[in-house]
């Protein structure tokens, strides 16, 4: 199998059912209209994703985590990704603000889960059930897959919150492994979750870069010693 290098990422097959996924420094927003490099993400997002897939484990969620292999590298199980992303959101942010009557900030009822059509082409549509099918995605297999976000969202916004860190919305990509099992794949980042700070609403996110709102790398560095209580070690 040959390497797959994306936008944010490359994946290298290994011959043992696993995968390298490598977190490049580039950034890229607005269906790739907006680019750039940040020296130090890729080792950031690599070391927070890990972070974040290993409590997950601990609560139950089968990811497809192993292990960190070199500093911006993980190892992972191979997976037959789903062409989709599920969206989960707890508070009205980003594209919300298009489809509901409410303002920036406004904490959701419950949580909101939806599905985008992975396909740059088309600009990530968003989707149903109905779609999914379409595209070869069941009922049931969909089902599954916001079950386990909505448990992912569980667990995730209990350890932000006791960070000081409000989970606003976040964005999953499941894919199926050798036996059949759905999985939680790609990443978990600054780079695919908004994250507030509780005290002072600052983004310690992707829309630093996206709205211009400072320094990418310094929200990100925050971002990591909350998370770990130690200063970021890379460059
Ligand atoms: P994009 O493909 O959108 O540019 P990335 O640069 O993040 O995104 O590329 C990473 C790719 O790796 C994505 O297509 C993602 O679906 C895929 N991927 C994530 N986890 C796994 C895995 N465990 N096995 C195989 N592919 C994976
Ligand atoms: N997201 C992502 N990849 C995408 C689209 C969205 O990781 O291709 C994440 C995004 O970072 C945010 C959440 O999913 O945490 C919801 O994004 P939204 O629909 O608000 O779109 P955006 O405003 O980010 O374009």
């Amino acid at each position: 199998m040959e390497v797959y290098e994306g936008k944010a990422k490359r994946v290298i097959p290994l011959d043992d059912g696993k995968v390298i996924l490598e977190f490049k420094d580039d950034a890229t927003a607005f269906d790739g209209k907006k680019k750039a490099r940040f020296k130090g993400k890729g080792w950031l997002n690599a070391q927070i994703s890990a972070v974040l897939f290993k409590v997950l484990e601990e609560n139950g969620i089968k990811t497809h985590f192993i292990g960190i292999a070199g500093d911006n590298r993980l190892i992972v199980e191979r997976l037959k990704m789903y062409p989709l992303e599920v969206v989960v959101r707890n508070v009205v942010a980003g594209s919300l603000k298009k489809r509901l009557p409410l303002e920036e900030g406004t904490e959701l009822p419950e949580p909101i889960v939806e599905l985008y059509y992975k396909d740059d082409g088309l600009g990530d549509p968003m989707i149903n059930h109905y779609h999914a099918k379409v595209l070869g995605v069941s009922e049931e297999e969909v089902r599954e897959m916001e079950r386990i976000a909505l448990k992912v969202n569980e667990v995730l916004r209990k350890y932000f919150t006791e960070r000081g860190i409000i989970l606003v919305d976040f964005k999953l990509e499941f894919g199926k492994n050798e036996r059949g099992e759905i999985v939680l794949g790609d990443e978990i980042s600054p780079d695919t979750c908004r994250f507030w700070d509780a005290e002072t609403k600052e983004s310690l996110d992707k829309d630093v870069f996206r709205f211009d709102k400072g320094d990418l790398i310094s929200a990100y560095e925050k971002l990591y010693e909350r998370l770990t209580g130690e200063s970021p070690t890379h460059r």
